[in-house]
């Protein structure tokens, strides 16, 4: 059980995290290498081949999630692509109940995405997610990614929140050290981000299995 007497303002991610990264992985492993592969005429596994190598050089980086820099580099309509498979974009298993319970226990709840504005409109278009929190920031806006340290000070201007009395959840390992290194209080990551995929095993930190197991009482 989380010691939710001494946290307030719980920061969520959204791919992996409140979302299913089905879709996200779906998209970037069979979507678009297919439709990459019709645009050139090549096959699907030289163009998956292609892109990894191009997935490498931008992973970890805020670009890695700028649909533009996609749209320039494969010269594709990327949100044109993503809307193709927008069908599979789904909440994880009880995240609309847990944040629910989150609002309900007056926690403030608040979406951190690196995702790129366009992805995130798709989304939140998508899914309503927008309506069940207090607030949506993305990474974009400024200008540094997740993964950097120096971000979480920044998100401090616009939202803020007291380290010591902050929880993060997020799937991805790299943006917990971040958040660790910044000085972020409580840190949790998510057991199974793809619900297609099996459960992960960590132990760098906590890992919520079922959003039901830690939720406030109210
Ligand atoms: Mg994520």
């Amino acid at each position: 059980m989380l010691p939710w007497i001494d946290i307030d303002t719980v920061l969520l991610d959204m791919d992996g995290t409140l979302l299913d990264l089905h879709f996200d992985d779906h998209f970037w492993r069979e979507h678009l290498p297919a439709r990459y592969a019709e645009q050139h005429g090549i096959s699907i596994d030289v163009a998956k081949s292609r892109l990894q190598s191009q997935y490498e050089t931008a992973a970890g980086t805020l670009e890695w999630y700028c649909l533009d820099y996609w749209r320039r580099t494969l010269d594709l309509d990327i949100v044109r692509l993503k809307e193709e498979v927008r069908h599979l974009i789904a909440f994880r298993p009880e995240a609309v109940e847990f944040l629910t319970a989150l609002r309900a226990a007056g926690k403030r709840a608040v979406l951190v995405t690196n995702a790129h504005g366009e992805s995130l409109a798709l989304k939140l278009r998508e899914t309503g997610l927008d309506g069940h929190l207090d607030r949506v920031y993305c990474a974009h806006d400024f200008g540094l990614a997740k993964e950097d340290p120096a971000f979480w000070g920044k998100l401090r201007e616009p939202e803020p929140f007291d380290f010591e009395r902050t929880l993060l959840i997020d799937d991805n390992l790299e943006v917990l050290e971040s958040a660790r290194k910044a000085g972020i209080r409580h840190l949790l990551t998510i057991a199974q981000p793809n619900s297609r995929l099996p459960v992960r095993q960590t132990d760098r930190f906590p890992v919520v299995h079922a959003f039901a197991e830690i939720a406030p009482r109210t």
